[in-house]
């Protein structure tokens, strides 16, 4: 059994993976068809990107991070989430793809907007918006039901890749917490920033010294060289109502 499952490879479920899988969970992602950023024609507003980033190579380097991480994916569209035990509330959940296949998680982070329609066995508490659905959160993303989280735009988030990406993230780090896992901020500092002090390195955090800080960096450098060398061949996915589509 999985300790997570995320629905959904989009920009909040890209973050949630990364951080999940860095906490060492065992994350699998079952990702359906592309994200509603590959509809994007110049993704300006992320920061990090002073001119602007083709949203596909994000989504891109996105997913290259959640696997770096360990994270593990798998394409397929859920079509129901149900609890394994009605009678235990620590026996998990399984998920089904329209394929047929189970997969079977402690905890399931649904990041899948805007299809949802899997999530009504489990009664985690949806609200229609117009034609649209979205999964009722507190302020970590926890739904009515303990063990399912929801990400991003299915959980009322505003409409903006950064934001997704924050909220998946955040999302991530209460199902970190729920799961026991001793965590304390997933930072790499410089070597003695907490020893030097007679302080332990917390869980979670890294020191590292000069000369692995010049080996991640010249590796960064490569990966990020190597992603923007050429333009994409792809380009924004069109509305499928558009005429002539
Ligand atoms: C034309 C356009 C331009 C945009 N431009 C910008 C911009 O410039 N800047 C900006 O910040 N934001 C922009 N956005 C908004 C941005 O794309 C979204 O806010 C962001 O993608 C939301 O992230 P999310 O993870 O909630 O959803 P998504 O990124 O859409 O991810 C959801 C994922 O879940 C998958 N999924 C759905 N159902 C299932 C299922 N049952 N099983 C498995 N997987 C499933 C979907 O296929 C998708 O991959 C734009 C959006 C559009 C449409």
């Amino acid at each position: 059994m999985r300790d997570v499952c995320i629905v959904g490879g989009g920009v909040a479920g890209l973050a949630a993976a990364t951080y999940a899988a860095r906490a060492e969970l065992d994350t699998l992602v079952v990702a359906g068809d592309e994200s509603i950023l590959a509809r994007n024609a110049s993704l300006e507003n992320y920061p990090g990107f002073p001119h602007g980033i083709d949203a596909r190579r994000y989504l891109q380097l996105a997913r290259d991070g959640a696997v770096e991480a360990g994270a593990a994916f798998e394409s397929g569209r859920v079509v129901e989430a149900t609890r394994r035990d009605a009678a235990d509330l620590e026996a998990g959940f399984e998920l089904v793809t329209a394929s047929g296949e189970r997969i079977e998680a402690r905890r399931v982070i649904a990041a899948s907007w805007p299809d949802s329609e899997y999530l009504v066995p489990l009664d985690v508490g949806r609200s229609q918006r117009g034609h649209k659905y979205f999964v009722a959160v507190d302020e970590a993303g926890r739904t009515a039901v303990d063990g399912v989280y929801a990400a991003g735009r299915l959980a009322g988030e505003p409409h903006q890749a950064i934001v997704a990406a924050g909220h998946g993230a955040k999302v991530a780090l209460a199902a970190i917490h729920d799961a026991g896992v001793p965590f304390y901020n997933d930072w790499v500092a410089p070597e003695g920033y907490f020893t030097g002090r007679g302080r332990e390195v917390p869980p979670a955090c890294e020191e590292i010294d000069e000369e692995e800080r010049r080996r991640r960096d010249a590796r960064a450098r490569r990966t990020m060289l190597d992603a923007f060398a050429e333009p994409l061949d792809e380009g924004p996915t069109m509305h499928p109502d558009v005429e002539g589509r």
